[in-house]
């Protein structure tokens, strides 16, 4: 993870927002290469989802609402995580994240208290979680060589009377955390000159309630007929309290959702199923392996009271299995709330019954930062390769799909100071120019030119050499990025590959 972390901030695909004045937490900017890269993200979902498909239609609805669009769809009232603040640290845990281990004296099975852990340390980084106990028993005195860690308990398991004996994750003493409060993730703000409670707004957490409440205008102007889609592209706000992995959990991020409306009798189950085969087979069309990506159904006992079922299309990040993209079976909730608190109807009119009734809904939601990470991390490798000497030495590599790399093809002249290699060098760059990102070196040999597009995971370089302008044919030098081979292609060649590939 380090190392992927390190590459996007050299290599100018993601850095810390507002990093001159320390950044801040939870946000950040993405560079010429990561807003490329995103870029293609969301074209290959709108495209696929929206444009390739007869069945759905895009929407861009503003980022602040009406007040009331939050408390219709329980945002207001429910959108909270337990949070529980260390008065010691400052720091501040979602109670979910927080295990508690009992510690014991090991000669004489002794108990001693709690150590707090946060829950990537506890599932997938049992080294860490020992490191740091070893680096705990420094700093406070509560753990003695020789004592044992047992099995760790979730904080519904510990009561109120026991957290005097609890060393959270960076406290030195024990009893310092507080018990769980109820934590409003959405970020308010003001509309107008007044600020008062009467002009609160919120920066959406979500995208999806942009769809609901225009259904009824999509519907009467979109020529639509069930079932069919409502997708949306754009960014989503909410205050985590332990924002963290990277952008994996951020403070402002973008989500890709679509709410799929369906007849109220028709089969949710089968239509919910269908939607977690697509979102699957489009994270493999962009290039995600499948080994890395797991289905977890949410156990009955633990959805929403509206929620018929939710699967989560989950990925196996350097940190963790975790939650990719989410698929809901939302019945009629948000269409039936919005109704009710707006007195606005949001049912259409079933010809085959000459009834009305509100349509269900799949929602697949995903993040497209969550998915970019994904792919950097899938894509990175380091291998040990042979130079043009045979000499071995090491090359990072980014694999990653043409169809999102953010440059497509670099165009390299053999020789910077050679004008017939230079012209047809720029007459090719700006040909391919027009359809694609292409990318113009001329510094440096040829060999480390390879590795710079390597690195950044630009999936062709093709080189103007001699031959290309000494021999029949007007061929260049194909080398493509992860076998290294290489091989002879024309101009005409070179676009239908890039045609075929890039989609
Ligand atoms: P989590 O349990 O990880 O907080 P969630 O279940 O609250 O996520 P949803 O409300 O279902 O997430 O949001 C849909 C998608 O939006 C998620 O699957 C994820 O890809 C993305 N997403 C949600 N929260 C964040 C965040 N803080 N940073 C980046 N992406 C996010």
């Amino acid at each position: 993870m380090e190392n992927i972390v390190a590459l996007a901030k050299r290599r100018g695909f993601i850095f810390q927002s507002s990093e001159i004045y320390g950044g801040l937490n939870g946000f950040f900017d993405y560079g010429p290469l990561g807003s490329e890269l995103k870029k293609n993200i969301r074209d290959c979902w709108w495209n696929d989802m929206v444009r390739r498909r007869d069945d759905i239609v895009g929407l861009e609805s503003s980022i602040i609402m009406h007040p009331k669009v939050w408390e219709a769809s329980g945002h207001v009232a429910g959108f909270t995580d337990p949070m529980v603040d260390c008065r010691e640290s400052k720091q501040r845990y979602r109670a979910d994240q927080l295990f508690f281990s009992p510690v014991f004296y090991k000669p004489a099975q002794k108990f001693l208290g709690y150590v707090a852990i946060l829950e990537a340390d506890e599932k997938t980084m049992m080294k860490d979680w020992f490191k740091r106990s070893e680096k705990l028993r420094h700093i406070s005195g509560f753990l003695a060589s020789g004592d044992e860690i047992g099995e760790a308990l979730s904080f519904t398991e510990i009561k109120e009377e026991q957290l005097s004996q609890v060393l959270g994750p960076n406290a030195t003493v024990p009893g310092t955390l507080t018990m769980p409060r109820g934590f409003n993730l959405m970020f308010q703000t003001n509309v107008g000159a007044m600020s008062d409670a009467s002009s609160v707004a919120y920066l959406r957490p979500e995208t999806a309630q942009g769809m609901f409440v225009d259904f009824k205008n999509v519907v009467d102007t979109g020529r639509v007929k069930l079932p069919f889609g409502i997708a949306q592209i754009g960014k989503s706000f909410r205050n985590e309290i332990t924002p963290r992995n990277f952008i994996f959990r951020s403070r402002e991020f973008e989500q890709m959702e679509m709410e799929y409306f369906i007849h109220e009798d028709a089969d949710w189950s089968k239509c919910h199923q269908e939607w977690i085969e697509w979102c699957r087979q489009w994270l493999l069309s962009i290039g995600l392996p499948e080994s890395h990506l797991s289905l977890y159904a949410h156990p009955k006992e633990k959805l929403a009271f509206y929620s018929k079922g939710t699967v989560d299309i989950m990925f196996a990040y350097p940190f963790g299995v975790q939650e990719l993209w989410g698929i809901a079976a939302r019945g009629n909730y948000d269409l039936g709330q919005h109704a009710q608190a707006s007195g606005k109807p949001q049912e259409i009119f079933d010809e085959a019954t000459k009834k009305k009734f509100v349509p269900h809904v799949i929602e697949p939601a995903v993040g497209v930062d969550r998915i970019l990470l994904a792919v950097l991390c899938a894509g990175y490798a380091e291998e040990d390769v042979k130079d043009e000497k045979g000499n071995v030495e090491k090359r990072t590599v980014l694999r990653l799909s043409p169809r999102i790399a953010p440059v497509k093809v670099a165009v390299l002249p053999l020789l910077k100071n050679k004008d017939a290699l230079v012209g047809r060098a720029k007459d090719l760059h700006k040909k391919l120019q027009r359809r694609y990102a292409v990318f113009y070196d001329d510094g440096g040999n040829i060999g480390k030119r390879y590795r710079r597009q390597d690195e950044i995971g630009t999936p062709w370089c093709v080189t103007i050499d001699f031959d290309t302008i000494e021999k029949p044919g007007d061929t260049f030098t194909l080398r493509e990025r992860d076998s290294m081979t290489q091989k002879r292609i024309t101009e005409a060649d070179l676009f239908a590959l890039l045609d075929e590939k890039v989609y």
